[in-house]
């Protein structure tokens, strides 16, 4: 086998970050609120929220889906790599956090992009498409719980617009989807998601190691 992804030292990965991590200054307090709270393994990767950010500006992205908010550190990011006139709907079904990294917003000046939805993210979706929500997202950021994967993913496909991007997270899931024992309905949720994008002639894909593992599919036009 030829070369593989870099297996990265504590070293190597603080020195892509010193050459790379571009955090603007309510992202870093935010995320340094978060790890205070004990809940960073929940928190995606700064270098990550930057790649997802990046891809919105590239992309142009002015409509924007997000499946499980957490504190919104991701959020923060798409809110200021979009245009004043884009908007982000997020769903999670607890405030508690979002209502935490909401003053971080607002210190970002992106509160006014954000359109939080407290419900099941399911409800939320299928709302949205009995609304003139099909077609409509430029980017769909899966990234709650684990088991409804599959369920987020189907709506998503009917919610992106042709050529549009969905990104899901967590899709390596700290290395337990190859191993066997593990069972687990988040495990298995994974595992499935994998190998329903990977089949899917609907959309082209791929699978970066970053983080806890980050998929890429872009819907066919
Ligand atoms: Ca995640």
């Amino acid at each position: 086998m030829g070369k593989r992804t870099l297996n990265l030292t504590d070293e190597l990965y603080n020195y892509l970050l010193s050459v790379s991590l571009k955090e603007p200054q309510p992202a870093q307090k935010l995320r340094e609120e978060t790890n205070r709270m004990l809940l960073s393994a929940m928190q995606s990767p700064p270098e990550e929220s930057q790649f997802i950010a990046l891809l919105l500006k590239w992309i142009g992205a002015k409509r924007v889906l997000e499946i499980g908010t957490f504190t919104g550190y991701t959020t923060l990011l798409m809110g200021l790599a979009m245009p004043s006139n884009g908007r982000i709907i997020t769903c999670d079904i607890d405030d508690r956090w979002p209502n935490m990294g909401r003053r971080f917003w607002e210190e970002a000046g992106v509160d006014c992009k954000i359109d939080f939805r407290l419900a099941p993210a399911l409800e939320t979706m299928d709302n949205l498409l009995s609304r003139d929500y099909a077609n409509y997202f430029d980017f769909i950021f899966i990234d709650a719980d684990k088991e409804n994967y599959c369920n987020y993913y189907e709506r998503a496909i009917r919610m992106v617009r042709p050529g549009g991007m969905i990104g899901v997270d967590n899709v390596l899931w700290g290395g337990s989807v190859i191993n066997v024992q593990n069972q687990g309905p988040d495990t298995r949720g994974i595992r499935e998601i994998n190998k329903r994008i990977y089949q899917d002639d609907r959309v082209s894909m791929s699978m970066l190691p970053i983080g806890d593992g980050l998929t890429i599919a872009i819907r066919e036009i």
